[in-house]
C-alpha cells in the first residue's frame, strides 16, 4: 500500500504532478467535489495541530469525502497502551486512508507497515513533515515560477524544526538549490539532513549565525519559530528562543522579491506587521496546503485502487539489517515504545542510521 511518510518517498516527477492537480483543483474545485464521495480519512492526532488537522479534514470534504479522528493522545487508546501498529489496524476497517501526526519519531511509519490502506504522515516528532513540504513546494513554485535555481535560507530552529528537514530533502532534487542555515549553535541541523542529504550530494551550503549578512542573497526565507516542546532543558529553550527576530527593518535587507515563509504557528520570531508587506507568504502557504492536501488524497486513494500491499515492507526488508544488542540511542524513537519493533538500521553514506527516526546507531 502506498504511503506518504517522508517526502523522498515521491519522485520529483510525482511532486510536480502533484502541483499541477493542487493548481487545476484551485482553478476549477467543482470538478473535484464529488471525487472522494463515500470515503472516509482518519485523522488520528496524537499531538496538538491547528493547520494541518483541519486542513487534512477540509481537504477530504471538499473532494466530498468525509472525516473520522480524534485530536490528543488522551482521546484515544494510546492512553490505555493500545500500539501504534494495533492502532493502525483498527482504523484500517473504519476508513480509507490516515492521516497521522505522533510525538515519536517513526511512528507513522509503523503504522503504514501495519495499515490496510494509506497512510500519510501528518508530522512525527522533530523528525518530518512531508505534507508541509507539499504547501512549502506549491507557495515556493507559485511565487518563483520554478523550484530549481533558488537560494533559499532557513532560520531558527533548525535541530527540532521538521518542517524544515523534509524541505531541504525535496529541493535537494532539484538543480541549482544553494542553501543558507541560520541557526545558534544549539538548533543545528541534524547530521541525517546535513551529512546525508545536502554533503552525500554536494550540495553547496552554508551555516551562519549572521542573519543581516545571509538575508540579501535570499529568494526565499524560511522561518520557525523555537520548538519549545522538544526541549529536554527550558533554560536552554529560554537562552536562545529570542536569537532571530524579522522585523521590517532587517527584510529590508533582503531582495524586493524574496518569499518569506514559515510553517506556523508564529510565536514572535517575525514581527506582526510584516503581513502586510508583499514578501509575506505564509498565509498563502496555508490555501496552498490544504490544495495539495487534497491532490494528495487523490493520488493516494487512487493507487490504493491497485494492488500495491506489501511493496514499502519488501522494500524495507530489502535495505534494512538488525543486529542483536544495538538499539537505537534516541530517547524520542517509537522504536523503545513500540511491542517488539525490530532495531532496524540502514546504512546511509557510510554512516548505520535507525530506520524509524534516522539517528545513527
Ligand atoms: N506546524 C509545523 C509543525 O507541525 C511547524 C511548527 O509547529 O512550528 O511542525
Amino acid at each position: 500500500m502506498r504511503s506518504l511518510i517522508d517526502i523522498i518517498d515521491f519522485t520529483t516527477e510525482e511532486l510536480d504532478a502533484l502541483i499541477r492537480t493542487a493548481v487545476d483543483i484551485d482553478a476549477d474545485p467543482a470538478k473535484y467535489a464529488e471525487c472522494c464521495k463515500g470515503k472516509k480519512i482518519a485523522t488520528l492526532f496524537y499531538e496538538p495541530s491547528t493547520r494541518t488537522r483541519l486542513s487534512f479534514e477540509a481537504a477530504m470534504l471538499e473532494l466530498g469525502g468525509s472525516v473520522i479522528g480524534f485530536s490528543g493522545a488522551g482521546n484515544s487508546s494510546a492512553s490505555k497502551g493500545e500500539s501504534v501498529a494495533d492502532t493502525a489496524k483498527v482504523i484500517s476497517c473504519y476508513a480509507d486512508i490516515i492521516a497521522m501526526r505522533h510525538n515519536l519519531e517513526g511512528a507513522p511509519l509503523v503504522a503504514a507497515l501495519n495499515a490496510s490502506i494509506p497512510v500519510i504522515n501528518a508530522g512525527d516528532g522533530s523528525h518530518c513533515h512531508p505534507t508541509q513540504t507539499l504547501a512549502d513546494l506549491l507557495t515556493i513554485y507559485r511565487e518563483k515560477g520554478r523550484l530549481d535555481h533558488l537560494t533559499v535560507g532557513y532560520c531558527g530552529d533548525l535541530k527540532y524544526g521538521r518542517t524544515v528537514h523534509s524541505l531541504i530533502n525535496a529541493l535537494s532534487r532539484y538543480e541549482g538549490i544553494e542553501t543558507v542555515l541560520i541557526s545558534p549553535d544549539e538548533l543545528k541541523l541534524p547530521d541525517y539532513v546535513k551529512k546525508d542529504v545536502l554533503e552525500k550530494k554536494g550540495l553547496p551550503y552554508e551555516e551562519t549565525t549572521d542573519f543581516e549578512a545571509a538575508l540579501p542573497k535570499l529568494d526565499i526565507l524560511y522561518m520557525t519559530r523555537v520548538q519549545r516542546e522538544r526541549f529536554d532543558d527550558l533554560a536552554v529553550y529560554e537562552r536562545v528562543k529570542d536569537s532571530f527576530i524579522l522585523t521590517q527593518e532587517k527584510l529590508d535587507l533582503a531582495k524586493p522579491d524574496t518569499a518569506v515563509l514559515h510553517p506556523l504557528p508564529r510565536v514572535n520570531e517575525i514581527a506582526v506587521g510584516i503581513d502586510e508587506d508583499p514578501r509575506a507568504c505564509y498565509f498563502k502557504q496555508v490555501y496552498n496546503g490544504k490544495l495539495m492536501r487534497m491532490a494528495l488524497i487523490l493520488k493516494l486513494l487512487g493507487e490504493a485502487q491497485e494492488d500495491r500491499a506489501n511493496v514499502r515492507k519488501a522494500e524495507i526488508q530489502a535495505v534494512c539489517r538488525t543486529k542483536a544488542g544495538r538499539t537505537c540511542p534516541n530517547p524520542k524513537c517509537i522504536c523503545h515504545t513500540e511491542q517488539e519493533l525490530p532495531a532496524y538500521f540502514r546504512n546511509l553514506g557510510g554512516v548505520d542510521r535507525c530506520l524509524w527516526c534516522d539517528s545513527e546507531m
